[in-house]
């Protein structure tokens, strides 16, 4: 197989959990150096009938990374970047994210996707999960970006798929439509090999390598901190010049009063009394900055917002300040989390932008320990409840499925960015159906006849296997 196999439980120890706290169990892990020893190994698997599970760095919230038995695939040392031109990048599945970006910017260019894990995940994750950010309700996700993954299917082929690739002819084809907002829920329904592949978390093959389009560097980015006295005021202000007007923010994210409280160690001078806040960002050049700006103030004014405490930023270390701040908010989740010894609760539902007044109504109704917040834009908030004890747990987990069949029932969908991996699979089929889900696990099974790949992720194991 090329790659050593590493049998001794304490290296493996690490490798067997990801962010969402889910735990598993492996006898080996290997940890390739290249496309062809992924070949091997899975070739290996498919003909012993071994169960593979692809890990990258784990910061999965849904437990795709974490082993059912069997063997692990680690994409560490597939941590090359091959080529930097002024349209494309090519990189290594194990390549960071963030690192990439970063090697990208130094040369004027921009690759957008910025899941708020970018600089501890992997680029073949972010792939996999079709994985999306603050910037998705400007660039869109991670698909659009990618414009060729090499790959390595479950029986051991290698080979490049791009969107002139098609889905090879035997392969069962997905008949379903996804709902119409941002999503990353199922096997999308593709008519190229390309676009099947990106999402499908790790089950149809692994991707050792992409190459990514690139575009310009914005010239100027101006960030806004936004306080309001209410919640309907802020939500109003989304509703009015998201998409239309003289605005057009790249970001618009959301936090309510409980993640301001959370977080405003961070932002002092945040006002005590706000019950809401927004931070955008806008790009903008040399010429049309001061009109743009000026376009905010109005459009504040009118909104009822905070105006005291509005905060600009426009430097780099400022900028950088609002990021933090909003990129403090799921590590104190986490914290939180693990302080009250429960496991998460959280939702990732997106709706359509219509259904987005009556989704926050059913958030509001929500009495138990949570906060709110996230990617208001795109109608993707993420509630998480902290329940303190087994009772409490019982009972946040029932919120969790009235809000999971709120969405699904106004047209959204279970997972807008973590995908489903092991713990929303339940939730998949709700949202899908039983004729979807079986044209899913016919494609699998045709894909991956010993159903080795990814055991667990996305779809049961059928007992066959
Ligand atoms: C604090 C925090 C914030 C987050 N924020 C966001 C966010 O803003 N947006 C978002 O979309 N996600 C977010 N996530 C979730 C997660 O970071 C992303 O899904 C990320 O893309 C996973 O990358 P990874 O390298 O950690 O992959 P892993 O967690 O190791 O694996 C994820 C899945 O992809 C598969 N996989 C990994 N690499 C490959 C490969 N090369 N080929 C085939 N399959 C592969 C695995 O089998 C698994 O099913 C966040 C997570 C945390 C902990």
């Amino acid at each position: 197989m090329g790659a050593a196999l590493i049998t001794d439980p304490s290296l493996i120890l690490g490798y067997l959990r990801d962010a969402s706290n889910t735990e598993g169990h492996a006898d080996g892990l290997l940890r390739p150096n290249n496309a062809q020893e992924v070949a091997a190994i899975l070739r290996d698997c498919q003909a012993a009938g071994r169960p593979v599970t692809v890990t990258a760095q784990r910061t999965s919230t849904t437990g795709g990374p974490v082993p059912d038995g069997g063997w692990l695939l680690s994409t560490e040392r597939l941590n090359r970047v091959r080529a930097l031109g002024p349209d494309h990048a090519v990189a290594e599945g194990g390549v960071l994210l963030g690192e990439l970006q970063r090697e990208i910017e130094a040369t004027g260019r921009f690759y957008p996707p910025d899941p708020t894990s970018k600089d501890e995940c992997s680029l073949g994750g972010s792939i996999a999960c079709n994985a999306s950010g603050a910037r998705t309700f400007c660039y869109g996700p991670t698909r659009p970006w990618v414009e060729a993954v090499e790959l390595v299917l479950p029986t051991g082929e290698l080979l490049t798929a791009t969107r002139d690739t098609p889905i090879p002819a035997s392969w069962p084809r997905l008949n379903w439509r996804e709902p119409k907002v941002k999503t990353a829920a199922g096997l999308y329904p593709a008519d190229n090999l390309l676009d099947l592949i990106i999402g499908s978390e790790g089950i149809l093959g692994v991707i050792t390598e992409a190459t990514l389009w690139l575009t310009a560097l914005p010239k100027r980015v101006f960030s806004i901190l936004i306080p309001f006295p209410s919640a309907e005021a802020g939500l109003s202000f989304v509703m009015r010049h998201r998409r239309v007007g003289p605005l057009s923010p790249r970001l618009m994210e959301w936090f309510d009063s409980h993640s301001l409280d959370m977080v405003r160690a961070r932002v002092p001078d945040l006002p005590a009394d706000a019950q809401a806040a927004l931070w955008c960002e806008q790009e903008a050049t040399d010429e049309d900055a001061d009109a743009l700006m000026e376009a905010w103030l109005e459009a504040l004014e009118e909104s009822g917002a905070m105006m005291n405490a509005v905060i600009f930023a426009d430097d780099p270390s400022s900028l950088e300040r609002l990021r933090l701040f909003r990129h403090a908010l799921p590590a104190a989740v986490n914290e939180r989390v693990a302080h009250n010894g429960m496991p998460k609760v959280g939702t990732d539902f997106a709706v359509p932008d219509a259904a987005l007044p009556e989704m926050m109504a059913a958030y509001a109704e929500v009495t138990l320990p949570h906060v709110l917040f996230g990617h208001i834009g795109d109608n993707h908030l993420h509630m998480n409840l902290f329940p303190r004890s087994p009772e409490e747990l019982i009972a946040a987990r029932a919120v969790w499925a009235g809000l999971f069949r709120k969405a699904i029932s106004l047209g959204g969908t279970v997972s807008a960015e973590h995908g489903v991996g092991k713990l929303k699979r339940r939730f998949l089929a709700e949202m899908v159906g039983p004729e979807v889900l079986s044209s899913f696990v016919a494609l699998k099974r045709h894909v991956d006849p010993a159903w080795i790949l990814g055991r667990g992720t996305m779809l049961e194991i059928p007992e066959s296997s």
